[in-house]
């Protein structure tokens, strides 16, 4: 039998192999962690002992792959962590992201200012992918009635297999955008999207990582990477509760605050219009309150 090799020495002799690919290092130990089969604490108390050989050969040619062709971590290992939980993903939902966790936290904080923990209220989810935004908030905020609406067909039965798997309580809708939602006359109390908003000529700034495996629907949109949101906000008024008043979130660009902001308004003039920024600083978030229902167009 061959000299086996102590995981330290894999480890470094990994990371040092995919920087030199112009990858980042941490995947290396990410990839090996689930190879091993072990979480960060003891994956790093047993630095010492050897590695199996046909465990490196997998790790090996996972890290190959990864390095050669910039194949997420993610599609590697089948899910990726939100909001503390394990997703299931795969090339047919976009893989999350961690400023859709801010998303998450404006939302959750405005629903618990409110609305009283004991008042029923019903949140859409626009363009659900994998499901996380819909699920986190449903785990979230135990008042919540959730529908997630997708295209995909593909997209959604990953999404139900996470709803189940996390035991979340989600009504899952297949069509564009609002479109089924309105078919089943539903009205909701707060609107969600993180809908495809990347224009098609940024694609090239993209890294392969993404352009190559994220699916091309979750990324990107027309018009300046507007399309989306004008869809939707053109389908808002089908949706929305009238008597309270509805609250709609977007994820968007870093560029597309105003953009955003005034597709809203010119639907509804007299709404109260928020754009966040993320914790890089850059606007991520868009919350428009939609008071003036009965003067909309
Ligand atoms: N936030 C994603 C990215 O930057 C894009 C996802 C989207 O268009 N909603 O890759």
């Amino acid at each position: 039998m061959g000299k086996r090799f102590k995981q330290y020495e894999v480890l470094k002799w990994a990371s040092l192999f995919l920087e030199k690919y112009h990858r980042e290092p941490k995947v290396a130990e990410l990839l090996l962690q689930y190879h091993l089969d072990v979480e960060r604490t003891k994956f790093f108390a047993r630095m010492q002992e050897p590695i199996d050989q046909q465990l490196l050969f997998n790790f090996e040619e996972d890290l190959i792959n990864h390095a050669l062709t910039g194949i997420p971590i993610q599609h590697l290992t089948g899910y990726e962590m939100f909001y503390g939980r394990q997703f299931k993903v795969d090339e047919n939902v976009l893989i999350p992201r961690p400023e859709t966790e801010e998303l998450i936290e404006h939302v959750v904080t405005y629903v618990r200012k409110i609305f009283s923990s004991n008042k029923p209220l019903t949140i859409l989810d626009v363009g659900t992918g994998s499901g996380i935004i819909a699920i986190t908030l449903a785990l979230e905020l135990e008042n919540a009635e959730v529908y997630a609406a997708d295209i995909s067909e593909k997209a959604l039965h990953i999404a139900k297999q996470n709803a189940e798997i996390l035991h979340a309580n989600v009504e899952f809708l297949q069509g564009d955008f609002l479109s089924p939602a309105i078919e089943q006359e539903i009205k909701a109390d707060i609107i969600v999207s993180n809908p495809p908003y990347i224009a098609q000529d940024e694609a090239k700034e993209l890294s392969d990582t993404v352009k190559n495996f994220d699916p091309s629907l979750a990324l990107f949109a027309e018009e300046e990477g507007l399309a989306a949101y004008k869809k939707i906000v053109s389908q808002l008024p089908e949706c929305i509760i009238n008597e309270k008043g509805t609250s709609v979130f977007f994820e968007i660009g870093q560029s597309q605050g105003n953009p955003v902001k005034n597709i809203l308004k010119e639907m509804y003039p007299k709404s109260h219009i928020e754009v966040f920024q993320d914790i890089n600083k850059k606007d991520r978030i868009v919350h428009c309150q939609i008071s003036d229902v009965q003067e909309s167009k």
